[in-house]
């Protein structure tokens, strides 16, 4: 079968003919039909410091992707032939005291796919049958094939209420325009969206931010004036990874806010302890997406209405690539789909 495979340990991914995927009693075979390209799939094309310490290679890479199911293993009775699936990325041991908890998204021992365990970049793709999550059959393909992504987004946005609360979203990455619109959906009174990249805020106001802001030319203290927002921001979800954002937001929230940390900081990031102890604020760090009741929840919210269509900006054929990484890479985009 075709293959996204990172090869050689440098930068770049090269399309190869490889074996199809094993499948074990308890696994599902999937028919990729659309991928979603991710950051961690360009930090790997890339072979940045943390590829070169995490990827073994030869790898298929990618885990975003939505298909059909075409074959079953033995023990698996409630897949079918045909069933439209996404595939949760996290693959849990089932052991461990989360696990067995049933706390799996705090596994111990999490195996991500297409970064420790062949991916889905690929015409075919095996998984366990406990990764593997049911569309409803008239989804939005391109929009089930971000799940894990919009997975991500609602994790974070839903870790609070937000019902009439002012939410700060730093980052107006694929992820911060997603939760952009997951926090408007859930009730809050202000969306209040950050980046530096003035395309990617264009499109967090297309998915529904009250006000964007451009933190290079425009202070937060002056949009919350403008808002009338006495006290500071209620919620705030980091998605940025930049330490300067994270800063700015712990400055600006009210006494008692809530943050859910997202971002992946690139190294180590001094903050003012300070804020958070007098202004006692609640810091929750979040990884992946709950098993499966962030998939439960994303599911019920697109099918009453949540619209996170505008996130998808370019799509390309497979064996394009080339052209689906630079796009990325180039800032001005959303979600990039390759097409299988
Ligand atoms: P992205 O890199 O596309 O988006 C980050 C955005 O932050 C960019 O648009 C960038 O311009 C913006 N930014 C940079 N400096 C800023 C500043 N000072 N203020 C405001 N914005 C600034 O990433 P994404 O795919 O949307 O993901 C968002 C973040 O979440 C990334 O850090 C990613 O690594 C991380 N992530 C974490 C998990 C997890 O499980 N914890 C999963 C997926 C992604
Ligand atoms: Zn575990």
């Amino acid at each position: 079968m075709k293959a996204l495979v990172k090869r050689h340990p440098q930068v770049g991914l090269w399309m190869e003919d490889v074996p199809m995927p094993d499948v074990g009693v308890n696994d599902v075979l999937i028919r990729v039909d659309r991928t979603g390209i991710c950051g961690t799939d360009v930090h790997i094309y890339s072979w940045d410091e943390w590829a070169q310490k995490t990827i073994p290679v030869p790898m298929v890479v990618g885990h975003e992707f939505v298909g059909e199911i075409v074959e079953v293993g033995s023990n698996v009775i409630d897949f079918r032939i045909g069933d439209l699936v996404s595939g949760e990325g996290h693959v849990v041991c089932g052991r461990c005291r989360n696990c067995l908890a049933g706390r799996r998204h705090l596994c111990a021992h999490t195996m991500g796919v297409g970064v420790n365990r062949q991916g889905a970049f690929a015409e075919y793709v095996a998984l366990p049958m406990t990764n593997v999550w049911v569309h409803d059959p008239n989804i939005d393909r391109d929009v089930a094939s971000v799940f894990d992504p919009l997975g991500n987004a609602v994790h974070t946005a839903l870790s609070f209420p937000l019902i009439g609360e002012d939410v700060l979203i730093t980052g107006a990455g694929p992820i911060g325009c997603m939760a952009t619109a997951v926090a408007q959906y859930a009730g809050a009174r202000y969306v209040v969206t950050t980046d530096v990249n003035p395309w990617r805020l264009a499109l967090a106001k297309k998915m529904g931010a009250t006000r964007v802001v451009d933190v290079r030319t425009e202070s937060l203290r002056g949009v919350m004036d403008e808002l009338d927002m006495k006290e500071g921001f209620d919620v705030g979800l980091e998605m940025s990874g930049n330490a300067d954002a994270f800063r700015s937001m712990l400055e600006t929230m009210c006494h008692g806010g809530k943050v859910a940390m997202l971002g992946i900081p690139a190294k180590g990031m001094a903050i003012d302890w300070n804020l958070v102890v007098f202004n006692m604020l609640n810091i929750k760090g979040i990884y992946g997406r709950e098993m499966y009741e962030t998939w439960y929840k994303m599911t019920v919210m697109v099918q009453g209405g949540l619209d996170v269509n505008s996130v998808i900006t370019h799509r390309y054929d497979c064996d394009d690539f080339e052209s689906g990484f630079k796009t990325m890479m180039s800032g001005e985009s959303g979600k990039v789909i390759l097409k299988w």
